[in-house]
């Protein structure tokens, strides 16, 4: 056994924050690790000790093996917490620290490297008897092989990359005509993401629910688990809400499932804190194994809550050689708990993630609530990590009443600055197939609208805040003329205006100030609005003697806003003093949002297709290909391989 003293944290972030408090509860010293981007976070502030490991990309920085080391080295670290992501389930790295004296928290790397292929784990699970999807897993990778294998599996069929992990690289297949495309761009993104492009076939759940269970196992051999938690409210095969226990649950269910998950703890002599991952077919009510995760996962708060155990206690005393402190049988779960991961990310685009400050996060109080975050007001949400703001854990003694409270919690967030899920969060919390718990891994593709609201009907309410958001700030700036109102005109009759832009169009907004009360002017009616109270963050105002509050930020011409019982709305204000428009180039292609060029796919003066893909960018753990929208020929390339472009730098040009 050895003791910990101080542990360095190889991550960043909510996770970091996470891990810190423990050891603070411990008595154990924290250190941090931190890259140019992350200099000023919370989670460096934190910890005991924070030292600087390079620059923001995460191969200068959070996945330098050396330089992990040897920061850990020169702290007077004994024991390394790798987090989740990043090097967590490296092989390699777990292997270093051990050689280096230097206790990784986590599984043995045998375990690791055991799960580290999806094909080896699959292999593995089912000589010990763990159920497994249907589907090849071998080593002959021809297209011919893969095909005929798809043929004998049946279509649909899912196509995944063996080193995978975060969906990438994944492919449905309905047919066989598709399916030669289908490897070659799944190998192509496996290669890109893994720089590995083996892939597996699978038989498709068309109807699946994703169930996964905790394990802990300690040096002594023993294995537990704690309890499921159900994560089928995924998009892009990424979990957005989390919740134990799950509503098909049963106990006679639980127990076979959770035997077949300590199955699988058993196999790989489990160590430390792990999750098993299954998918449960809706139709036939068998389960399957999907692979384990030999780290800790991010949803383990929703564990936490209802069993009150620590893990990343448990993981730091198991690390050392103790014992597991409970038995099967000692585990309880209590209540239900469900966490939602609020993310930088537009859902009427695809969730594609986006970059931006935060100007403001201010969480309300909740009891039962318990917040993972990793920023504060003002925190950049950058192009070098993942775009999660938050973690939002809400637990209750039903599920009913946490969904209630999870709802308030997201009706008076305020997190404005730059555009999240928390709408689309609310409207999944209050969409009554998921209330009943009838939902599969397809929910949100099925069941959500995930176009921009087209409802506009608060748009007015919107309007009328940001314009009197905007007088107040530029009556406090005034220095002439300071007994007259702002927009005050010798003709009266003259109505002040702003011009909101709502996608391709423009709305104008009339009002004036008269005696102490502003005139809206909305079909036929002279709306008498009373401007309340005005800060640098909210205005309150009165309509039809009805009071209305509007947390506001603004960045710019963007203004965002946040009402507890109509949700946030980002609008853009049309410039009082135009400025030229940038033209855009035609036949051109843009970046969408800050990006690495990960791939060059044509070269000028090919012919292309309609369809055809032209370039690959990767950004906040995405890939993203860009593809030609006509027939054409690449005139010019602007795009090299490996470089940063910024959102709308122009790739290529087609003519
Ligand atoms: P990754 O390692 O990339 O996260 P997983 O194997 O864990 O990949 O699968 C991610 C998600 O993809 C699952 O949660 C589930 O929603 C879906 N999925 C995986 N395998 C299947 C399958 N055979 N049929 C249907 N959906 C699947």
């Amino acid at each position: 056994m050895k003791k910990i003293n101080t542990i360095l944290i190889a991550n960043r972030g909510e996770i970091a924050s996470r891990i810190i408090r423990t050891c603070k509860k411990m008595g154990i010293k924290s250190v941090a690790v931190f890259s140019d981007a992350d200099r000023d976070a919370p989670f460096v502030q934190e910890a005991d000790v924070a030292i600087y490991i390079g620059e923001s990309s995460p191969t200068a920085s959070y996945l330098d093996q050396d330089k992990i080391i040897s920061a850990a080295q020169k702290t007077g670290a004994d024991a390394i917490h790798p987090g989740y992501g990043f090097l967590s389930e490296n092989v390699t790295f777990a292997t270093r620290c051990a050689n280096e004296n230097l206790l990784f928290i986590g599984p043995n790397p045998k375990a690791i490297e055991a799960m580290g292929s999806k094909s080896a784990a699959k292999t593995l699970m089912s000589e010990h008897k763990v159920p497994i999807v249907p589907g090849y897993q071998g080593e002959d990778q021809s297209v011919a092989r893969l095909s005929k294998e798809a043929e004998t599996i049946g279509y649909p069929v899912l196509l995944k990359a063996t080193a995978g992990g975060g969906g990438k690289g994944m492919r449905i297949v309905n047919e066989a005509k598709e399916i030669e495309q289908a490897i070659a761009s799944a190998q192509r993104e496996a290669k890109n993401a893994f720089g590995d492009d083996e892939l597996i076939v699978e038989k498709y759940i068309a109807s699946g629910r994703h169930i996964e269970f905790q394990i802990f196992g300690d040096q002594h051999g023993n294995a537990i688990h704690l309890l499921e938690r159900e994560c089928s409210i995924q998009r892009r095969y990424q979990k957005v809400i989390e919740e134990s226990p799950s509503s098909i649950m049963n106990e006679s269910l639980r127990t076979e499932m959770g035997e077949a998950a300590v199955k699988a703890a058993k196999a790989l002599a489990y160590d430390n804190a792990g999750t098993v991952e299954f998918i449960y077919d809706d139709q036939s009510g068998d389960f399957y194994f999907l692979e384990v995760n030999t780290r800790l996962q991010v949803e383990h708060p929703v564990t936490e809550e209802i069993t009150g155990l620590d893990l990343v206690q448990m993981q730091i005393e198991s690390a050392q050689g103790f014992p597991l402190k409970i038995t099967q049988e000692e585990v309880k779960g209590n209540g239900y708990a469900i966490e939602v991961r609020l993310y930088a990310e537009d859902p009427a685009n695809d969730f594609l993630p986006v970059t931006g400050r935060v100007l403001r996060f201010d969480v309300p109080m909740v009891e039962g609530l318990r917040v993972e975050t990793a920023i504060e007001s003002g925190s950049l949400i950058s192009v070098y990590y993942d775009p999660m703001i938050a973690k939002l854990i809400v637990w209750d003694e039903t599920r009913q009443g946490a969904h209630r409270k999870m709802q308030y919690v997201l009706r008076n967030l305020v997190c404005l600055g730059t555009t999240t899920n928390q709408n689309f969060l609310l409207d999944l919390l209050n969409h009554e197939d998921f209330q009943k718990g009838n939902y599969d891994t397809h929910f949100i593709k099925n069941k959500m609208q995930l176009e921009a609201s087209c409802n506009t009907e608060n748009d007015f309410l919107f309007h009328i805040a940001t314009i009197l958001f905007g007088w107040n700030q530029r009556e406090k700036k005034r220095n002439l003329l300071k007994s007259i109102p702002s927009g005050w005109r010798n003709n009266f009759n003259d109505y002040q205006y702003e011009t909101f832009n709502e996608g391709e169009e423009e709305q104008r907004v009339n009002y004036r100030f008269n005696e102490g009360q502003f005139i809206f002017p909305k079909e036929e009616n002279n709306n008498i609005v009373h401007l309340i109270e005005a800060t640098d963050h909210s205005v309150r105002f009165e309509l039809e003697g009805l009071q209305y509050t509007f947390q506001i930020a603004q960045n710019g011409n963007n203004f965002f806003l946040q009402n507890e019982s109509i949700g946030t709305k980002a609008l853009v204000q049309k410039n009082r003093f135009p400025v030229k428009e940038i033209e855009k180039v035609q036949g051109g292609y843009e970046a969408p949002m800050p990006s690495q060029i990960i791939k060059v796919l044509v070269a000028e003066g090919q012919g292309v297709k309609e369809g055809d893909a032209l370039i690959v960018l990767s950004s906040m753990k995405m890939e993203n290909t860009i593809y030609a929208d006509a027939d054409g020929t690449v005139e010019e390339v602007y795009a090299t391989e490996g470089s940063n472009v910024e959102a709308n730098f122009l790739l290529l040009k087609l003519k």
